[in-house]
């Protein structure tokens, strides 16, 4: 859904509010998959070369500067991939709203609009 960037700030902001409420389930952070060592001496991934775990998927997300993780079994990295997805998308329409709000904001207080189209 495009919306008109004739259309008015209002209708702009109604149209981004119900694109966000289609966006469903949304997960911060960022999957990755780790090859790991275990505590087991004598098991290959202590050998030379080693032979490491995995690979295991895990998801990451930061919260107050702690990086915080979770195994994610593999039959659940297809709902990750797509909630994290949703979650960019979040954030892409967040971003718009301010954009627009910012733009209102400098309309009303009379601030020149570099976007602003001869009418
Ligand atoms: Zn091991």
């Amino acid at each position: 859904m495009i919306v008109s960037p004739t259309a008015s700030p209002a209708d702009r902001a109604a149209t981004i509010g119900t694109q966000i409420a289609a966006v469903g389930l949304a997960l911060p952070g960022t999957l990755i998959q780790r090859h790991t060592r275990c505590g087991r001496s004598g098991c290959h991934c202590h050998a030379d070369p080693p032979v490491l775990h995995g690979p295991y998927w895990q998801w990451t997300r930061k919260v107050h500067g702690k990086t915080i993780t979770r195994l994610v079994p593999d039959d659940l990295v297809a709902d990750y991939q797509h909630w994290l997805d949703n979650h960019r998308r979040l954030r892409e329409l967040i971003a718009e709203l301010e954009e627009l709000t910012l733009a209102v904001a400098d309309e009303r207080s009379g601030r020149p609009d570099r976007r602003r189209r001869n009418r």
